[in-house]
Protein backbone atom coordinates (compact mmCIF):
# COMPACT_ATOMS: atom_id res chain seq x y z
CA UNK A 1 0.00 0.00 0.00
CA UNK A 2 1.29 3.27 -1.07
CA UNK A 3 1.50 5.92 2.22
CA UNK A 4 -0.97 8.69 1.73
CA UNK A 5 1.78 11.58 0.67
CA UNK A 6 2.74 9.28 -2.19
CA UNK A 7 -1.08 8.60 -2.79
CA UNK A 8 -1.98 12.48 -2.50
CA UNK A 9 0.90 13.39 -4.93
CA UNK A 10 -0.45 10.50 -7.71
CA UNK A 11 -3.81 11.68 -7.18
CA UNK A 12 -3.16 15.26 -7.60
CA UNK A 13 -1.91 14.12 -11.51
CA UNK A 14 -5.04 11.78 -12.22
CA UNK A 15 -8.17 13.55 -10.67
CA UNK A 16 -9.29 16.90 -10.20
CA UNK A 17 -7.74 17.93 -6.68
CA UNK A 18 -6.62 14.49 -5.82
CA UNK A 19 -10.22 13.23 -5.30
CA UNK A 20 -13.58 12.23 -7.03
CA UNK A 21 -15.61 14.08 -4.55
CA UNK A 22 -14.58 17.91 -3.26
CA UNK A 23 -14.82 17.56 0.18
CA UNK A 24 -12.78 14.63 0.64
CA UNK A 25 -9.77 17.11 -0.62
CA UNK A 26 -10.34 18.45 2.86
CA UNK A 27 -9.26 21.89 1.43
CA UNK A 28 -12.23 23.56 4.02
CA UNK A 29 -10.34 22.21 7.13
CA UNK A 30 -6.80 23.28 5.93
CA UNK A 31 -5.81 19.68 5.22
CA UNK A 32 -5.14 17.02 2.61
CA UNK A 33 -6.75 13.74 1.82
CA UNK A 34 -7.48 11.27 4.31
CA UNK A 35 -6.58 8.09 2.13
CA UNK A 36 -8.52 5.06 3.89
CA UNK A 37 -7.42 1.91 3.81
CA UNK A 38 -10.04 -0.49 5.47
CA UNK A 39 -13.69 0.16 7.95
CA UNK A 40 -14.92 -1.87 10.30
CA UNK A 41 -17.68 -0.82 13.31
CA UNK A 42 -17.37 2.48 14.14
CA UNK A 43 -13.63 2.64 12.70
CA UNK A 44 -11.74 3.68 9.45
CA UNK A 45 -7.87 2.79 9.18
CA UNK A 46 -5.90 5.71 6.86
CA UNK A 47 -3.42 3.72 4.51
CA UNK A 48 -0.47 4.51 7.58
CA UNK A 49 -2.42 2.19 9.07
CA UNK A 50 -3.84 5.09 12.30
CA UNK A 51 -7.53 4.24 13.57
CA UNK A 52 -9.93 6.55 13.69
CA UNK A 53 -13.42 7.03 15.45
CA UNK A 54 -15.48 7.10 12.34
CA UNK A 55 -18.41 10.15 12.17
CA UNK A 56 -18.61 10.60 8.68
CA UNK A 57 -19.90 6.68 7.68
CA UNK A 58 -19.34 7.18 4.29
CA UNK A 59 -21.70 10.40 4.57
CA UNK A 60 -24.28 8.82 5.89
CA UNK A 61 -24.90 5.55 4.40
CA UNK A 62 -23.20 3.46 7.41
CA UNK A 63 -25.57 3.16 10.09
CA UNK A 64 -24.97 -0.23 11.10
CA UNK A 65 -21.23 0.59 11.33
CA UNK A 66 -18.92 -0.53 8.25
CA UNK A 67 -18.70 -4.45 7.90
CA UNK A 68 -22.02 -5.15 9.49
CA UNK A 69 -21.75 -9.46 9.14
CA UNK A 70 -25.44 -9.63 8.03
CA UNK A 71 -25.11 -7.07 5.35
CA UNK A 72 -21.52 -8.29 3.86
CA UNK A 73 -22.45 -11.63 4.09
CA UNK A 74 -25.79 -10.74 2.00
CA UNK A 75 -23.59 -8.88 -0.58
CA UNK A 76 -20.88 -11.32 -0.59
CA UNK A 77 -23.63 -14.28 -2.07
CA UNK A 78 -24.73 -11.79 -4.21
CA UNK A 79 -21.37 -11.11 -5.96
CA UNK A 80 -21.51 -15.47 -6.01
CA UNK A 81 -24.32 -15.08 -8.31
CA UNK A 82 -23.07 -12.51 -10.82
CA UNK A 83 -22.32 -8.67 -9.87
CA UNK A 84 -24.34 -6.99 -12.69
CA UNK A 85 -27.09 -8.76 -15.03
CA UNK A 86 -28.98 -5.47 -16.71
CA UNK A 87 -32.05 -7.68 -16.65
CA UNK A 88 -34.69 -7.48 -13.84
CA UNK A 89 -33.70 -9.54 -10.52
CA UNK A 90 -35.33 -10.76 -7.34
CA UNK A 91 -33.29 -8.27 -4.93
CA UNK A 92 -35.14 -5.42 -6.48
CA UNK A 93 -38.55 -6.32 -6.37
CA UNK A 94 -37.85 -7.61 -2.16
CA UNK A 95 -36.10 -4.00 -1.63
CA UNK A 96 -39.18 -1.96 -3.03
CA UNK A 97 -41.08 -4.36 -1.33
CA UNK A 98 -39.45 -3.52 1.64
CA UNK A 99 -39.06 0.10 1.27
CA UNK A 100 -43.31 0.47 0.22
CA UNK A 101 -43.85 -1.76 3.55
CA UNK A 102 -41.82 0.52 5.77
CA UNK A 103 -42.23 3.85 3.73
CA UNK A 104 -46.17 3.30 2.76
CA UNK A 105 -46.20 6.77 0.21
CA UNK A 106 -43.87 4.75 -1.68
CA UNK A 107 -46.65 3.08 -3.48
CA UNK A 108 -44.12 2.30 -6.63
CA UNK A 109 -40.52 3.28 -6.93
CA UNK A 110 -37.35 2.91 -9.38
CA UNK A 111 -33.79 2.01 -7.78
CA UNK A 112 -30.93 4.34 -9.50
CA UNK A 113 -27.67 4.13 -8.70
CA UNK A 114 -26.68 7.93 -6.83
CA UNK A 115 -29.22 9.90 -4.74
CA UNK A 116 -28.25 12.52 -7.90
CA UNK A 117 -30.07 10.06 -9.82
CA UNK A 118 -33.15 9.99 -8.02
CA UNK A 119 -33.21 13.76 -7.69
CA UNK A 120 -32.85 14.57 -11.25
CA UNK A 121 -35.26 11.47 -12.02
CA UNK A 122 -38.25 12.82 -9.86
CA UNK A 123 -37.34 16.27 -10.82
CA UNK A 124 -37.82 15.43 -14.46
CA UNK A 125 -41.44 13.32 -13.26
CA UNK A 126 -42.74 15.99 -11.63
CA UNK A 127 -42.00 18.14 -15.05
CA UNK A 128 -43.64 15.45 -17.10
CA UNK A 129 -46.59 15.01 -15.12
CA UNK A 130 -47.88 17.97 -14.26
CA UNK A 131 -46.44 19.47 -17.58
CA UNK A 132 -45.27 22.58 -15.42
CA UNK A 133 -41.48 23.79 -15.61
CA UNK A 134 -40.65 25.37 -12.19
CA UNK A 135 -39.58 23.90 -9.04
CA UNK A 136 -39.01 25.23 -5.78
CA UNK A 137 -36.10 24.86 -4.05
CA UNK A 138 -34.48 25.92 -0.72
CA UNK A 139 -31.01 27.72 -0.40
CA UNK A 140 -28.69 25.56 1.30
CA UNK A 141 -30.70 22.29 0.71
CA UNK A 142 -28.49 20.21 -1.58
CA UNK A 143 -30.11 17.36 -4.08
CA UNK A 144 -26.93 16.01 -5.97
CA UNK A 145 -25.51 18.14 -8.68
CA UNK A 146 -28.50 18.13 -11.51
CA UNK A 147 -27.90 21.33 -13.11
CA UNK A 148 -31.64 22.18 -11.39
CA UNK A 149 -30.61 21.95 -8.06
CA UNK A 150 -27.16 23.64 -8.30
CA UNK A 151 -28.76 27.18 -7.59
CA UNK A 152 -27.60 28.06 -3.92
CA UNK A 153 -27.04 24.27 -3.39
CA UNK A 154 -25.28 23.39 0.21
CA UNK A 155 -22.86 20.72 0.80
CA UNK A 156 -19.75 21.02 -1.61
CA UNK A 157 -21.26 22.51 -3.95
CA UNK A 158 -21.51 25.70 -1.60
CA UNK A 159 -17.84 26.10 -1.71
CA UNK A 160 -17.62 26.53 -5.69
CA UNK A 161 -18.19 30.07 -5.65
CA UNK A 162 -21.84 30.22 -8.82
CA UNK A 163 -21.36 27.38 -10.67
CA UNK A 164 -20.04 27.99 -13.92
CA UNK A 165 -21.46 25.37 -16.50
CA UNK A 166 -25.11 25.80 -15.42
CA UNK A 167 -26.99 27.48 -17.94
CA UNK A 168 -28.96 30.66 -17.09
CA UNK A 169 -31.50 28.93 -19.21
CA UNK A 170 -31.97 26.13 -16.60
CA UNK A 171 -31.81 27.95 -13.63
CA UNK A 172 -34.19 30.21 -14.43
CA UNK A 173 -36.79 27.21 -13.74
CA UNK A 174 -35.62 27.19 -10.45
CA UNK A 175 -37.29 29.96 -7.45
CA UNK A 176 -35.65 29.33 -4.53
CA UNK A 177 -36.48 30.53 -0.99
CA UNK A 178 -34.48 30.29 2.47
CA UNK A 179 -35.59 26.93 4.39
CA UNK A 180 -38.30 27.21 6.79
CA UNK A 181 -39.79 30.58 5.39
CA UNK A 182 -43.40 29.58 4.39
CA UNK A 183 -44.35 33.21 3.08
CA UNK A 184 -41.69 32.98 0.59
CA UNK A 185 -42.71 30.14 -1.16
CA UNK A 186 -46.00 31.17 -0.72
CA UNK A 187 -45.26 34.25 -2.83
CA UNK A 188 -43.87 32.01 -5.43
CA UNK A 189 -46.86 30.20 -5.77
CA UNK A 190 -48.53 33.74 -6.06
CA UNK A 191 -46.45 34.59 -8.94
CA UNK A 192 -46.15 31.72 -10.64
CA UNK A 193 -48.56 29.37 -9.33
CA UNK A 194 -49.71 27.60 -12.81
CA UNK A 195 -46.20 27.03 -13.70
CA UNK A 196 -44.86 24.99 -10.44
CA UNK A 197 -44.46 21.71 -11.19
CA UNK A 198 -43.19 20.62 -7.86
CA UNK A 199 -40.92 21.74 -4.27
CA UNK A 200 -38.45 19.81 -3.19
CA UNK A 201 -37.30 19.68 0.23
CA UNK A 202 -35.00 18.07 2.66
CA UNK A 203 -37.50 17.42 5.33
CA UNK A 204 -34.35 17.77 7.74
CA UNK A 205 -31.78 19.72 6.00
CA UNK A 206 -28.69 17.76 6.51
CA UNK A 207 -26.03 19.43 3.29
CA UNK A 208 -25.96 23.21 5.60
CA UNK A 209 -25.46 21.58 8.91
CA UNK A 210 -28.65 20.24 10.24
CA UNK A 211 -31.19 22.46 10.60
CA UNK A 212 -34.67 21.54 11.13
CA UNK A 213 -37.93 22.04 10.38
CA UNK A 214 -39.78 24.87 12.17
CA UNK A 215 -43.56 23.69 13.43
CA UNK A 216 -45.68 24.08 10.35
CA UNK A 217 -43.12 24.68 7.53
CA UNK A 218 -43.22 21.37 6.06
CA UNK A 219 -47.07 20.98 6.75
CA UNK A 220 -47.25 24.70 5.06
CA UNK A 221 -45.32 23.16 1.80
CA UNK A 222 -47.96 20.24 1.86
CA UNK A 223 -51.04 22.49 2.51
CA UNK A 224 -49.41 24.75 -0.96
CA UNK A 225 -48.41 21.95 -3.21
CA UNK A 226 -52.37 20.47 -2.52
CA UNK A 227 -53.34 24.16 -2.92
CA UNK A 228 -51.88 24.88 -6.31
CA UNK A 229 -51.65 21.09 -7.69
CA UNK A 230 -48.09 21.06 -7.91
CA UNK A 231 -46.42 18.08 -6.02
CA UNK A 232 -44.28 17.61 -2.52
CA UNK A 233 -41.23 16.09 -2.91
CA UNK A 234 -39.30 14.82 0.14
CA UNK A 235 -35.41 13.90 -0.55
CA UNK A 236 -35.00 12.10 1.95
CA UNK A 237 -31.17 10.62 0.59
CA UNK A 238 -30.19 11.21 4.33
CA UNK A 239 -32.97 11.45 6.07
CA UNK A 240 -34.77 8.03 4.64
CA UNK A 241 -33.87 5.17 7.51
CA UNK A 242 -32.04 7.73 9.69
CA UNK A 243 -34.52 9.58 11.26
CA UNK A 244 -36.54 6.79 11.90
CA UNK A 245 -37.74 3.07 10.33
CA UNK A 246 -40.61 5.20 8.29
CA UNK A 247 -37.70 8.23 7.22
CA UNK A 248 -38.77 11.87 8.25
CA UNK A 249 -42.55 11.61 6.73
CA UNK A 250 -43.10 9.55 9.55
CA UNK A 251 -41.37 11.27 12.20
CA UNK A 252 -42.34 14.66 11.10
CA UNK A 253 -46.15 13.22 9.96
CA UNK A 254 -45.70 14.51 6.25
CA UNK A 255 -47.07 12.83 3.09
CA UNK A 256 -45.24 13.30 0.44
CA UNK A 257 -46.02 12.95 -3.67
CA UNK A 258 -42.45 11.69 -4.52
CA UNK A 259 -39.83 10.54 -2.00
CA UNK A 260 -35.94 10.37 -2.87
CA UNK A 261 -33.53 8.08 -1.16
CA UNK A 262 -29.64 6.90 -1.21
CA UNK A 263 -27.20 6.11 1.18
CA UNK A 264 -28.78 3.41 3.40
CA UNK A 265 -30.96 1.71 1.20
CA UNK A 266 -27.68 0.66 -0.28
CA UNK A 267 -25.89 -0.28 2.79
CA UNK A 268 -23.03 1.14 1.90
CA UNK A 269 -23.29 0.33 -2.39
CA UNK A 270 -23.93 2.73 -5.10
CA UNK A 271 -27.83 3.61 -4.59
CA UNK A 272 -30.57 5.86 -5.22
CA UNK A 273 -34.21 5.29 -5.70
CA UNK A 274 -37.32 7.87 -6.26
CA UNK A 275 -40.85 6.92 -5.89
CA UNK A 276 -44.20 7.44 -4.71
CA UNK A 277 -47.72 7.37 -5.89
CA UNK A 278 -48.63 4.41 -7.97
CA UNK A 279 -50.47 6.72 -10.50
CA UNK A 280 -47.98 9.22 -10.63
CA UNK A 281 -44.68 6.90 -10.93
CA UNK A 282 -47.04 5.11 -13.77
CA UNK A 283 -46.13 8.32 -15.63
CA UNK A 284 -42.13 6.37 -16.00
CA UNK A 285 -41.59 4.60 -19.35
CA UNK A 286 -42.25 1.84 -20.13
CA UNK A 287 -45.96 2.63 -18.76
CA UNK A 288 -45.77 6.81 -19.66
CA UNK A 289 -44.19 8.98 -21.56
CA UNK A 290 -41.19 10.40 -19.19
CA UNK A 291 -37.75 8.56 -19.78
CA UNK A 292 -35.24 7.34 -17.39
CA UNK A 293 -32.92 4.53 -17.30
CA UNK A 294 -29.61 2.88 -16.21
CA UNK A 295 -26.93 0.20 -16.91
CA UNK A 296 -26.65 -0.54 -13.21
CA UNK A 297 -30.02 0.31 -11.90
CA UNK A 298 -31.37 -2.42 -9.45
CA UNK A 299 -27.75 -3.81 -9.13
CA UNK A 300 -28.26 -7.15 -7.33
CA UNK A 301 -25.44 -6.78 -4.98
CA UNK A 302 -26.89 -3.26 -3.74
CA UNK A 303 -30.22 -4.68 -3.55
CA UNK A 304 -29.01 -7.39 -1.42
CA UNK A 305 -27.01 -4.95 1.00
CA UNK A 306 -29.83 -2.58 1.05
CA UNK A 307 -32.56 -5.46 1.96
CA UNK A 308 -30.07 -7.06 4.41
CA UNK A 309 -29.76 -3.20 6.22
CA UNK A 310 -33.53 -2.55 6.25
CA UNK A 311 -34.02 -6.24 7.85
CA UNK A 312 -31.32 -5.13 10.50
CA UNK A 313 -32.77 -1.93 10.96
CA UNK A 314 -36.03 -3.05 12.21
CA UNK A 315 -34.13 -5.03 14.93
CA UNK A 316 -32.90 -1.74 16.18
CA UNK A 317 -33.69 0.53 19.02
CA UNK A 318 -33.63 4.03 17.07
CA UNK A 319 -34.77 5.94 20.63
CA UNK A 320 -32.09 4.34 22.10
CA UNK A 321 -29.31 5.36 20.03
CA UNK A 322 -31.24 9.23 19.65
CA UNK A 323 -31.20 9.34 23.54
CA UNK A 324 -27.44 8.34 23.66
CA UNK A 325 -26.46 10.52 20.49
CA UNK A 326 -28.31 13.75 22.02
CA UNK A 327 -26.14 13.05 25.44
CA UNK A 328 -22.89 12.67 23.91
CA UNK A 329 -23.54 15.77 21.33
CA UNK A 330 -24.51 17.88 24.27
CA UNK A 331 -21.79 16.84 26.28
CA UNK A 332 -19.50 17.51 23.51
CA UNK A 333 -20.97 21.30 22.73
CA UNK A 334 -20.54 21.98 26.43
CA UNK A 335 -16.66 21.24 26.44
CA UNK A 336 -16.19 23.27 23.29
CA UNK A 337 -18.65 26.64 25.05
CA UNK A 338 -15.98 25.32 28.24
CA UNK A 339 -13.54 26.58 25.91
CA UNK A 340 -15.14 30.06 25.21
CA UNK A 341 -16.25 29.42 21.89
CA UNK A 342 -19.93 29.93 21.16
CA UNK A 343 -21.87 26.68 20.20
CA UNK A 344 -25.35 26.13 18.78
CA UNK A 345 -26.30 22.54 18.85
CA UNK A 346 -29.24 21.25 16.23
CA UNK A 347 -29.38 17.34 16.64
CA UNK A 348 -32.40 15.09 15.95
CA UNK A 349 -32.23 10.82 15.62
CA UNK A 350 -27.96 9.89 14.87
CA UNK A 351 -27.44 13.28 13.80
CA UNK A 352 -26.46 16.55 14.77
CA UNK A 353 -24.31 19.81 13.92
CA UNK A 354 -21.86 22.03 16.33
CA UNK A 355 -22.41 25.71 14.80
CA UNK A 356 -19.43 27.75 16.10
CA UNK A 357 -22.40 31.12 16.22
CA UNK A 358 -24.26 33.19 18.80
CA UNK A 359 -27.42 32.84 16.95
CA UNK A 360 -30.07 29.82 16.62
CA UNK A 361 -29.32 28.52 13.16
CA UNK A 362 -33.02 28.06 11.37
CA UNK A 363 -31.71 28.58 7.52
CA UNK A 364 -28.40 28.84 5.19
CA UNK A 365 -27.88 32.19 6.94
CA UNK A 366 -27.46 31.11 10.23
CA UNK A 367 -25.55 28.13 8.94
CA UNK A 368 -23.08 30.10 7.44
CA UNK A 369 -21.98 32.77 10.10
CA UNK A 370 -20.34 29.35 11.72
CA UNK A 371 -17.01 30.30 12.03
CA UNK A 372 -14.73 27.67 9.91
CA UNK A 373 -11.61 28.47 11.17
CA UNK A 374 -12.96 27.29 14.58
CA UNK A 375 -14.08 24.14 13.12
CA UNK A 376 -10.68 23.94 10.85
CA UNK A 377 -8.64 23.79 13.97
CA UNK A 378 -11.51 21.30 16.03
CA UNK A 379 -11.18 18.87 12.94
CA UNK A 380 -7.32 18.81 12.60
CA UNK A 381 -6.88 18.39 16.30
CA UNK A 382 -9.32 15.56 16.54
CA UNK A 383 -7.98 13.62 13.57
CA UNK A 384 -4.65 14.50 14.85
CA UNK A 385 -6.11 11.95 18.09
CA UNK A 386 -7.90 9.44 15.80
CA UNK A 387 -11.62 11.38 15.53
CA UNK A 388 -12.80 11.25 11.81
CA UNK A 389 -15.14 14.03 11.44
CA UNK A 390 -16.46 15.22 8.22
CA UNK A 391 -14.34 17.36 6.60
CA UNK A 392 -16.36 20.60 6.61
CA UNK A 393 -18.44 22.36 9.11
CA UNK A 394 -21.68 22.45 7.02
CA UNK A 395 -22.56 19.07 7.31
CA UNK A 396 -23.97 16.38 9.85
CA UNK A 397 -22.08 14.48 12.28
CA UNK A 398 -23.57 10.83 12.26
CA UNK A 399 -23.64 8.14 14.61
CA UNK A 400 -24.44 4.35 14.08
CA UNK A 401 -25.67 1.49 16.04
CA UNK A 402 -22.30 0.56 16.77
CA UNK A 403 -20.94 3.47 18.17
CA UNK A 404 -19.88 2.07 21.76
CA UNK A 405 -19.66 4.52 25.14
CA UNK A 406 -16.34 3.55 25.09
CA UNK A 407 -15.61 5.49 21.01
CA UNK A 408 -18.11 8.51 22.73
CA UNK A 409 -15.92 8.66 25.82
CA UNK A 410 -12.98 8.78 23.32
CA UNK A 411 -14.40 11.56 21.66
CA UNK A 412 -15.27 13.38 24.57
CA UNK A 413 -11.62 13.26 26.19
CA UNK A 414 -10.16 14.50 22.83
CA UNK A 415 -12.42 17.21 22.69
CA UNK A 416 -10.91 18.27 26.03
CA UNK A 417 -7.61 18.57 24.63
CA UNK A 418 -8.54 20.72 21.55
CA UNK A 419 -7.12 24.41 21.78
CA UNK A 420 -8.35 27.19 20.32
N1 LIG B 1 -29.93 14.54 -1.73
C1 LIG B 1 -29.40 14.74 -0.52
C2 LIG B 1 -30.28 15.23 0.59
C3 LIG B 1 -28.05 14.46 -0.27
O1 LIG B 1 -27.55 14.68 0.95
C4 LIG B 1 -27.26 13.98 -1.33
C5 LIG B 1 -25.84 13.69 -1.11
O2 LIG B 1 -25.27 13.89 -0.08
C6 LIG B 1 -27.86 13.79 -2.57
C7 LIG B 1 -29.18 14.08 -2.75
C8 LIG B 1 -27.04 13.27 -3.71
O3 LIG B 1 -26.73 11.93 -3.49
P1 LIG B 1 -25.45 11.27 -4.20
O4 LIG B 1 -24.24 11.86 -3.56
O5 LIG B 1 -25.62 9.81 -3.94
O6 LIG B 1 -25.55 11.60 -5.65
Amino acid sequence: MMDSKTLYAKAQTLMPGGVNSPLRACRYVKSEPVFIERAKGAYVWDVEGRQYIDYVLSWGPQILGHCDPVVTEAAHKAVDLGSSYGAPCEGEVLLAEEISKLMPSMEMMRMVSSGTEATMSALRLARGYTGRSKVVKFIGNYHGHNDSFLAAAGSAAATVPGTPGVPEDIVKHTLLAHYNDLDAVENHFKESGDDIACVIVEPAAGNMGLVLPQPGFLEGLRALCTQYGALLILDEVITGFRFDIGGAQKRYNIEPDLTTLGKIIGGGFPVGCYGGKAEIMNHMAPCGGVFQAGTLSGNPVAMAAGLATLKRLQECDYDALEKRTLAFAEELAGIIRSKGKPVQLVHTASAFTMYFTEEPVVDQRGSAASDADVYAAFWQQMHKQGVYLAPAGFECTFTSFVHGDEDLEKTLEAAKNVQF
